[in-house]
């Protein structure tokens, strides 16, 4: 069983109902719609696909928005495209309305009151790079460091950061519009720069009747010094490697990886590590070694999800880079120790219903148990029990609609929908029991753990913690 989930990116490669069913049962846990690219037609269209096949599969695979952000882009070309050779004099201009070889447009206006001679600007996620020699009013005029084809709206960034579009653009509005309406699980913020960006966001978002939680995309050098409060007014992190790279550097972004993953463990948010895991599986059917490398440690470093960007949106072999994915995560997860001991050192816990999920890790840990089972509305508790490795599988079990989809990010976590509506505290304890047995997860004799709130049905409240041998009150 594999603990870490696959996030895929949907597009153009994933969007036929057979090779979506083929994606399922080769195991993604969540699926993301990028607003970036795609009408609200084509995500609508996406979304509905998405949940049909999860009642087909019988699996809760959740849904992913990410908000396109205030990325800052070149206008369009006469030709479409340039080619800029090292050394030519190159002009953004604000005021210009379509480019050719000497000057192109820009999408955010005041730009070139954010620039000064001396930066460096970053094109096609670095692949151009362009040295600011001075700015006259809306002109940056600049000279071509490393050249290369420059083609309509690609994105700007400047090294080191600090270019200051506002965090969300009147097209992010709409589209959190829309994530409402599709009912969205997760949303991504694009770019935030700090705690206020998210909020905003969420906002916007539960005015609208969204319910999704909120994850923010770290792609900015300002986010590094700010990533504590970012994390504290949101649901959890995507390291979002294309555009921190460009910001901060390639060789600074392993390490801050590592970083941000250990911090959101530790502030109970959930992680996805994205952007070119298994990018050569776009046009080939196997990964590179460095590849499967950099999924495996990914895991090591204790993700809750790897994703995939365009080798499952637009790429050839959408299925097989899942495929590869699940393989390698699921070997990597037997690398890892299991040292609760050492997680609980020098840890206060607070809550009741958080003190009762560390105490199913010990307890699990301690009685070799073969599964933990925890009931739960919002999936709070089993957030909780899946911050720490513990080597046990979770079973989330839940009759909100909702919960089972979210929970399918957290990794350790498998959600399993059970329909209850009494308020009998041991007839939903025994029913929670057969559905284990019957999903073939547990079986009699077995030691299981259940984790309970009284009275039932209200959300936080977990305050219960039972040890069960499978089958044994049946017998008594
Ligand atoms: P994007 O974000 O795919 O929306 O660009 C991810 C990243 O920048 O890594
Ligand atoms: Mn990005």
């Amino acid at each position: 069983m594999r603990s870490t989930k696959i996030v895929a990116t949907l597009g153009p490669a994933s969007s036929e109902p057979a090779i979506l069913e083929r994606m399922f049962r080769a195991g993604v846990d969540v699926v993301r719609l990028n607003f970036s690219h795609g009408t609200h037609a084509d995500h609508a269209a996406r979304a509905e696909l998405v949940r049909e096949m999860s009642r087909k599969v019988g699996r809760p695979v959740g849904i992913m928005g990410d908000l396109q952000g205030p990325k800052i882009r070149v206008g369009k070309f006469v030709q479409h495209k340039i080619h800029l050779e090292p050394g030519a004099p190159f002009i953004l201009d604000a005021h210009c309305e379509l480019g050719d070889q000497s000057r192109v447009g820009l999408d955010y206006k005041e730009l070139p009151g954010d620039v000064k001679p001396g930066d460096v600007l970053l094109l096609d996620d670095g692949r151009i790079v362009l040295d600011v020699v001075d700015v006259r009013g809306a002109e940056v005029h600049t000279v071509t460091r490393h050249g290369g084809t420059l083609s309509n709206n690609k994105g700007i960034n400047r090294q080191g950061g600090g270019l200051t579009a506002p965090a969300l653009t009147p097209k992010d509005i709409t589209d959190i519009q829309l994530a409402a309406k599709l009912e969205v699980d997760f949303l991504a913020v694009s770019f935030p720069k700090s705690g206020a960006d998210m909020y905003m966001a969420k906002e916007l978002l539960r005015a609208a009747g969204g319910h999704a939680l909120l994850i923010a995309k770290i792609e900015r050098a300002e986010a590094i010094p700010a990533l504590e409060d970012i994390m504290r007014a949101c649901d959890g992190i995507m390291v979002a490697r294309g555009d921190l790279a460009v910001e901060v550097g390639d060789a600074a972004v392993p390490a801050l990886q590592k970083r941000m993953i250990r911090l959101a463990r530790e502030l109970n948010r959930l992680t996805i590590v994205a952007t070119q895991m298994m990018e050569s599986m776009i046009s080939s059917p196997v990964p590179t070694r460095a590849e499967v490398s950099d999924v495996a440690n990914a895991v090591l470093d204790g993700t809750d999800a790897v994703m995939l960007s365009a080798e499952s949106a637009s790429g050839q072999y959408p299925v097989e880079a899942i495929e590869a994915m699940g393989r390698v995560c699921t070997e990597a997860e037997k690398a890892m120790p299991v040292n609760l001991e050492r997680d609980f050192l020098d840890r206060v816990f607070t809550r009741v219903d958080q003190t009762i999920a560390m105490g199913a890790l010990f307890t699990a840990q301690h009685l070799k148990v073969k599964a933990i089972a925890s009931f739960t509305e919002s999936g709070s508790t089993p957030l909780w029990m899946s911050r720490l490795n513990c080597g046990v599988p979770i079973y989330a079990l839940t009759s909100d609609p909702v919960a089972p989809y979210r929970c399918s990010l957290f990794r350790g976590v498998v959600p399993l929908p059970v329909l209850y509506l009494g308020h009998d505290r041991d007839e939903l304890l025994a029913l929670g029991e057969e559905r284990l047995v019957s999903s073939g997860v547990v079986k009699n004799g077995d030691l299981i753990i259940l984790t309970i709130g009284e009275p039932l049905g209200k959300s936080g409240g977990t305050n219960t913690l039972k040890i069960v041998k499978v089958g044994e009150h049946r017998q008594s």
